[in-house]
């Protein structure tokens, strides 16, 4: 694996992603550049995706009736910590120079371990992958 250095101190990666809303934004963009897709029919024109009426991040494809959210098919996918907890999380496991535990997690982020497990396996696993939100978090820590 890189080295990768560490570039942006948490307390900046903190105030770049303040709000779980930023973070969503955040990935949204990374993933789908604005447009989101259907995880289902792959349909991506803007006129037959629309914002679910109450739940904001939640869309629905008018095309298969589908309703996903920036989480499908994703590492996050059917999680349910926050989108900030799993930025934070991936930032973490991406910048340790030497791993990071699942006690650390734990701990810094205020999950239960088995949740932690989960979630350090799926970054892991996402890591193997290059994974397009990894290699965003990559970019975040070296910009
Ligand atoms: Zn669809």
């Amino acid at each position: 694996m890189t080295q990768y250095t560490n570039t942006i101190s948490t307390f900046e990666l903190l105030e770049r992603f303040p709000t779980e809303e930023s973070d969503r934004l955040y990935f949204e963009q990374k993933l789908w550049n604005n447009k989101p897709k259907c995880p289902s029919c792959a349909n991506q024109t803007p006129k037959q995706i629309y914002h679910h009426p109450s739940r904001l991040g939640l869309y629905c494809c008018k095309c298969c009736k589908t309703q996903f959210s920036v989480r499908n098919n994703t590492l996050m996918h059917a999680s349910k910590i926050s989108l900030r907890k799993w930025l934070y999380g991936m930032y973490l496991v991406v910048t340790a120079r030497k791993g990071i535990s699942s006690y650390q997690l734990v701990k810094e982020l205020g999950i239960t371990q088995k949740s932690s497990w989960f979630m350090g396996h799926r970054i892991h696993k996402a890591c193997k992958n290059n994974n397009v939100i990894i290699s965003g978090i990559i970019e975040i820590d070296e910009t």
